[in-house]
């Protein structure tokens, strides 16, 4: 359907306000009201949001802050999810999205988890006809970056 991206956002966050404020670390959603709307699946992109900030939050030091935002570049719609946690070793990253797969493994034990979450993440974004993008390295924060066309629907109907 046509979703908001702003709507699935809120929600997202909704969704995971009790891990953020028990960890004290606030989620900033940087309002933007003049983006166009995309014709995706609401109930996955939600589900990638929230995988995507419980990593954020699971990931980062008490009293930092997760920034959200939405961008607009020529015909793409742009979330950026970015925290100010451990980062992501350069090493790491190109096995970041397989299943199972976690940054040192006693860390990761020790705060939970799976491993699967970014195997999901990507999962859905390609099913969504998405993209998505990382920039981290270790002991700078991580940002993930979600893109999605705006003619999507345009070109589905095609
Ligand atoms: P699950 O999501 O299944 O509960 P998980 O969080 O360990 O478990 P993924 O979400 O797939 O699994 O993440 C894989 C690994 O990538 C994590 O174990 C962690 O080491 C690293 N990682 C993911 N997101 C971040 C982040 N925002 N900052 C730092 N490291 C991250
Ligand atoms: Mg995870």
């Amino acid at each position: 359907e046509w979703i908001e991206m702003d709507d699935i956002l809120t929600s997202a966050i909704k969704k995971v306000s009790l891990k953020a404020t028990e960890k004290k670390i606030a989620i900033l959603l940087q309002p933007s009201h003049d983006h166009p709307m995309i014709y995706v699946d609401a109930i996955r992109l939600e589900q990638i949001m929230i995988n995507l900030i419980e990593n954020a939050i699971r990931y980062s030091e008490p009293e930092t802050n997760v920034d959200v935002y939405i961008q607009v570049h020529r015909n793409r719609l742009k979330v950026f999810i970015k925290d100010q946690g451990m980062g992501i070793p350069k090493e790491d990253i190109p096995f970041i999205f397989e299943r199972f797969y976690r940054v040192e493994k006693s860390r990761s034990r020790a705060s939970g988890g799976t491993g699967l979450g970014l195997a999901i993440v990507k999962n859905l974004v390609e099913l969504l006809g998405g993209e998505i993008e990382l920039n981290s390295a270790s002991g700078e924060g991580t940002l993930f970056t979600l893109s999605f066309s705006i003619d999507q629907k345009v070109r589905a109907d095609k």
